[in-house]
């Protein structure tokens, strides 16, 4: 019997978390770090290798095909929409969670004392790069997206959107131009686009063993050879991780499904599958930048979102759409103050809706970006942004949960685009 692919990510996720621990355990630290960590690297990095190629192909063939123009900023419009609203949502959700659970009235004064001091180092390099973000002007995230120069905008995967922002550009240039000429072009377009599309499903025959080794390695670098302080780590902020997977959870099992079932004819089974490869690839990377081409393929090819509205919507959220980390960032702020025996009134809250939706756009799509941006949300309200040193412990296992979310809200917004804008065919799972 042939296995399906999300069951083989499964296995690789669930053998490298044992191995991990075990490892952790038994002191193979040094040997993990040399002969199996690099295999998780080799494969994020041939996801990251990917990308630019990628979003490059299928935004410029998608733009090109387009009958109008004005459709662009149609779609465009409706996906900034949804994605801000779905944000807002999330935040939300998150304060609503956290309000109610109360996490962090139950953190004892000892414990508290001793993350404080445990983490204040760390806590320095954190605020330090939030400074760097805050101090750049209102509008320099406009400025970012144009770019000066294609090829060193593609020589680092960070600037997706400037990326994106040519591509569109240029498939526009490119309708306008006598179809005669255009033809060439686009036909190596095309092809570009087909041979990586191919390169994604390679790669992702490696994606069981690249599961395994960044699971295996994450455990490694979070133990640091000390798995018993992992465990009493996770007791201390046991209920606080429990709120942020418990609103994760929630925004996923009912804003999505909602989502889906009053705009599009989607079934969530279908949905779950389609995306399932991708959620999986996104827990074990923190990076929904680097999940990117898994999502896009698994939009396109199975899901049935057609090329024009994937090879749009999909990088743009990768880089700006960001649902789980918006809401444990919401959640965190509240944990701090209220650790810190701090209340924060409605207005306060008010005010973290809108940073964290805000902070969540600016975050880069990058594992442990989130954090830094909740440097910001917190100094909004007025709470010590040393006051991070409190969740920076489990911080890296949250990553991994908000960061399906993060990609699972891109796909939502994906197929809902898809579906009203009558781009939505039918769901095929035949290569399973
Ligand atoms: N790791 C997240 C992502 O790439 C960002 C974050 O740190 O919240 O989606």
């Amino acid at each position: 019997m042939k296995l399906a692919l999300h069951w083989k990510i499964i296995i690789g996720l669930i053998l490298g978390l044992m191995y991990g621990l075990l490892s952790a355990y038994m002191g193979w630290g040094d040997f993990t770090t040399e002969f199996v960590a690099p295999f998780g690297i080799i494969f994020i990095n041939l996801l990251k290798l990917i990308a630019v190629p990628l979003v490059l192909g299928s935004l410029v063939t998608g733009v090109a095909s387009l009958s109008d123009v004005h459709k662009l900023s149609r779609i465009g419009g409706k996906t900034i929409g949804i994605y801000i609203v779905t944000t807002a949502v999330a935040v939300t959700v998150g304060l609503l969670v956290v309000n109610s659970l109360k996490p962090g009235e139950s953190v004892p004064v000892e414990v508290r004392q001793k993350l404080e001091a445990a983490y204040a180092q760390d806590v320095t390099s954190k605020t330090q790069a939030a400074e760097e973000a805050k101090e750049r002007g209102l509008l320099q995230p406009i400025v970012d997206m144009v770019p000066d120069n294609i090829f060193s905008s593609a020589s680092s995967n960070r600037n997706m959107l400037q990326i994106v922002f040519f591509a569109i550009f240029f498939g526009i240039g490119l309708i306008q131009i006598p179809e005669k000429s255009a033809k060439p072009l686009l036909a190596v377009f095309e092809a570009l686009n087909d041979a990586v599309i191919k390169m994604v499903d390679i790669i992702m025959l490696m994606a069981p063993i690249g599961v395994f080794a960044l699971l295996a390695d994450t455990i490694n670098t979070i133990s640091k050879g000390n798995l018993a302080q992992v465990f009493e780590l996770l007791s201390a902020l046991g209920f606080y991780s429990i709120a942020v997977t418990f609103g994760l959870l929630l925004h996923m099992s009912v804003t999505y499904p909602l989502i889906l079932k009053f705009f599009t004819p989607m079934k969530l089974k279908t949905f779950m599958r389609g995306i399932g490869p991708a959620q999986l690839v996104a827990f074990s990377t923190s990076s929904s930048g680097a999940t990117l081409p898994v999502t896009m393929e698994r939009c396109e090819k199975n899901l049935g979102v057609s090329e024009e509205v994937s090879s749009f919507v999909l990088p743009l959220g990768a880089t700006i759409n960001m649902d789980g980390t918006a809401l444990y960032q919401a959640i965190a702020a509240v944990f701090i103050a209220q650790t810190l025996g701090m209340g924060l009134d409605i207005g306060a809250q008010l005010t973290i809706i809108l940073t964290a939706v805000l902070a969540s756009i600016g975050t880069a799509a990058v594992p442990g970006a989130g954090i830094i941006m909740l440097v910001i949300i917190l100094e909004a309200v007025n709470v010590p942004s040393a006051g991070i040193a409190l969740i920076l412990g489990v911080d890296r296992i949250l990553d991994m949960f908000r960061t399906v979310i993060n990609v699972t809200g891109d796909a939502t917004v994906a197929i809902t685009v898809a579906a009203t804008e009558g781009q939505l065919g039918e769901p095929d799972f035949s290569d399973e």
